[in-house]
C-alpha cells in the first residue's frame, strides 16, 4: 500500500546525560543519569504523523549498528514503513551526544554519520513512493541537495511539499522556496534566513512576508507558546493562529510534533481550511509540551480529542 506521508530525512541516537554541572575542558565528572533517545527531524516528524493515524514512510539512512537497528525496530514500533530505510556500513547511525545540568544548560555534539550518506541513488530507488504520496516532508538534517532534489521530485509529480528548512543556513538555495507549498520555520530558523530577529508577533508577519515573497505558497512560522503566523499567496494578510495555554515541561521536539501533525492534516483532510489545519497542529504540538523528551511525548490519536478527527 502507497504511503499517503512521505517523510525524508534524518535519524539520531540521543544520548542523553544528566550531570550536575557540565564538566570543563580535559575533566572527568559523574553524572546522575543516562537514556537513549530516538530522534532526528526526519524520523520525528514522521513519527508525530503515523500517530495520528497516517499511512507513512520514512526515507533515510542510518549504520549497520546496534544503533540503526534499533532505529529500524523504533520506525516499525510506530507502524512505519521502513522499506527505504538504508543500512550503511560506511558510516555510524547519527547521533547527539547531549550532556544537560541541573539548571538545564546543556552542551551537545551532533555527528549526522548515515545521514549525510542518503544520496540520488537512494531516492531514486524510493521515487515510486515518492511521487504517489499526498505529501512529502523534507528538512535539512540530511545534504541539502538531497532534500532540493526530493522537492523537485514531489513536485514534478503534483505532490504537495512541505519544507521545513532545519537547521537553518543563512545562504539557502532560493529553489528551496520555489519548490515549497508550505515553508514551515521557527523564529529562529526565520531570523537565519531573513537577518530579521522575531520579537513580536509584528516581526513574525514581516519575516513571513519576506520568505513568501522569496517564491513559496504559504509560510508558517511556530512561535512556541504563542503559536504561529501564516501567511499565503492567496492571504497574503499575515495571521496570528494562537496556541492553547498549558503548562509546559519539555519543549525539545514540539516544531516537529507539528510539522508532522501538519503533514497528517494535508495528508488526510486536504478539505479542511489551513487556518483549521494550523490550529489543530498547535493543538497536537501543545501536548507533546506537556511530557518528557521527543518521541516519547508525541500523542496518539487516541489520546486526542476525537473532533480533531
Ligand atoms: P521548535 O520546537 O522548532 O523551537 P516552537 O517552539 O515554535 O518550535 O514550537 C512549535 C509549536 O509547538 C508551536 O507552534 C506551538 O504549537 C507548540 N508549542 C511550543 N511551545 C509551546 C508552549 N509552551 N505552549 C503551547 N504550545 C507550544
Amino acid at each position: 500500500m502507497a504511503a499517503e506521508v512521505v517523510v525524508v530525512g534524518s535519524c539520531m541516537t540521543d544520548l542523553v546525560s544528566l550531570t550536575t554541572r557540565l564538566p570543563r575542558a580535559g575533566e572527568t565528572i559523574l553524572g546522575q543519569k543516562f537514556f537513549i533517545g530516538f530522534g532526528g527531524k526526519g524520523a520525528n516528524q514522521c513519527v508525530q504523523s503515523a500517530r495520528l493515524g497516517a499511512k507513512t514512510s520514512l526515507i533515510c539512512k542510518v549504520g549497520k549498528d546496534s544503533f540503526g537497528n534499533d532505529y529500524v525496530e523504533n520506525l516499525k514500533k510506530n507502524g512505519i514503513s521502513t522499506a527505504f530505510v538504508g543500512q550503511t556500513a560506511d558510516a555510524a547511525t547519527g547521533t547527539a551526544s547531549i550532556i544537560v545540568d541541573s539548571e538545564g544548560q546543556n552542551v551537545i555534539v551532533i555527528v549526522p554519520g548515515a545521514n549525510l550518506l542518503l544520496n540520488s541513488e537512494d531516492l531514486k530507488k524510493a521515487s515510486d513512493v515518492i511521487c504517489k504520496a499526498k505529501v512529502v516532508v523534507c528538512q535539512l538534517e540530511i545534504t541539502p541537495a538531497v532534500s532540493l532534489e526530493v522537492l523537485k521530485m514531489a513536485r514534478a509529480n503534483g505532490v504537495k511539499t512541505l519544507f521545513n528548512p532545519a537547521p537553518a543556513l543563512a545562504d539557502l538555495d532560493p529553489q528551496f522556496y520555489t519548490h515549497s507549498d508550505i515553508f514551515c520555520c521557527n523564529e529562529t530558523e526565520a531570523e537565519i534566513l531573513t537577518g530579521i530577529p522575531v520579537g513580536n508577533l509584528e516581526d513574525a508577519g514581516k519575516v513571513g512576508r519576506m520568505l513568501l515573497e522569496r517564491g513559496c505558497k504559504l509560510v508558517i512560522v511556530t512561535l512556541g507558546a504563542e503559536g504561529c503566523m501564516m501567511i499565503s499567496v492567496e492571504e497574503p494578510i499575515p495571521k496570528h493562529v494562537p496556541a492553547g495555554k498549558v503548562r509546559a515541561m519539555d519543549t525539545t521536539g514540539a516544531g516537529d510534533s507539528f510539522v508532522g501533525a501538519l503533514a497528517f492534516y494535508l495528508a488526510y483532510y486536504p478539505r479542511l481550511p489551513m487556518e483549521e489545519m494550523v490550529r489543530n497542529s498547535n493543538y497536537v504540538a501543545s501536548v507533546s509540551v506537556q511530557a518528557a523528551g521527543t518521541q516519547s511525548s508525541y500523542p496518539y490519536r487516541k489520546d486526542l480529542p476525537q473532533n480533531l478527527f
